[in-house]
């Protein structure tokens, strides 16, 4: 079933991709696996999939505990500054910086185990008050502040619009971020020689996502099925 449902979301991605002019190979799966227990990781990791989205912080360290290096994990949730050091230990990539204070208690601990990690900063394209993540007025002065921190190693964008059931509208959400990265990158904030990775796009709507430039699209329903209500693994 998982891995059926990772072959059809792969050639879908790369039918849109096409459709669009993109390469397919810009574009990277995120499987979140997030309250789905570790045997659901293993039947992904052996139909080929390495990275995985978690959203707790103590769930991800757990399953880290037993996959080790076998997955690359990023950390799409909300990260409360005193779980900084676990989740330095525990994430490869941490794609929901919103505010100067987890920027400076990341690199606190990235300085004490002479580390750098892969991050995204996360846009509340659609200003909506229920979501986290910066306004985008409020982009320019946090990613400016974050030079200052060099261990954090900014890759690009990330959001969440407003959930809606038509995935079209969640279209103008995706290019205000591409727009936001392409600004961002004008201005010397973002990207430098690298590829800018924008963050965008879920089981429903990742299609328009795609369409609008995401580079990592983060979809758990569409490979898991429905989650658990309640988290799997907690300490
Ligand atoms: C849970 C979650 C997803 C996956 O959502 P699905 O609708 O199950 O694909 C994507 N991004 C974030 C930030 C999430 O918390």
């Amino acid at each position: 079933m998982i891995r059926q449902n990772l072959e059809n979301i792969l050639s879908s991605i790369k039918e849109v991709a096409h459709c669009s002019n993109r390469d397919p190979a810009d574009i990277k799966l995120v499987a979140v696996s997030k309250r789905f227990p570790v045997s659901a990781i293993e039947e992904a990791l052996a139909a080929g999939q390495i990275i995985f989205g978690e959203n707790y912080i103590q769930e991800a360290a757990e399953k880290r505990q037993h996959l080790q290096d076998r997955v690359r994990l990023h950390f799409i949730g909300n990260l409360q500054s005193n779980k900084a050091r676990l989740a330095v230990e525990t994430c490869d990539m941490i794609e929901t910086i919103d505010r100067p204070k987890i920027v400076k208690a990341l690199h606190k601990y990235l300085e004490r185990l002479d580390r750098r990690l892969d991050v995204l900063v996360q846009v509340n394209v659609g200003e909506d008050p229920h979501k986290s993540g910066i306004v985008p007025n409020e982009a320019e002065s946090l990613l400016a502040y974050m030079r200052d921190f060099p261990r954090l190693r900014l890759r690009g964008l990330m959001t969440m619009p407003p959930f809606t059931s038509d995935p079209e509208l969640a279209r103008p959400h995706f290019r205000r971020l591409r727009l936001l990265s392409e600004e961002m990158k004008l201005r010397g904030l973002l990207g430098g020689n690298a590829k800018i990775e924008l963050s965008m796009g879920m089981s429903h709507d990742y299609h328009v996502a795609v369409q609008e430039g995401a580079t990592l699209i983060r979809i758990g329903t569409a490979i898991f099925g429905q989650r658990p209500p309640a988290p799997v693994i907690r300490s």
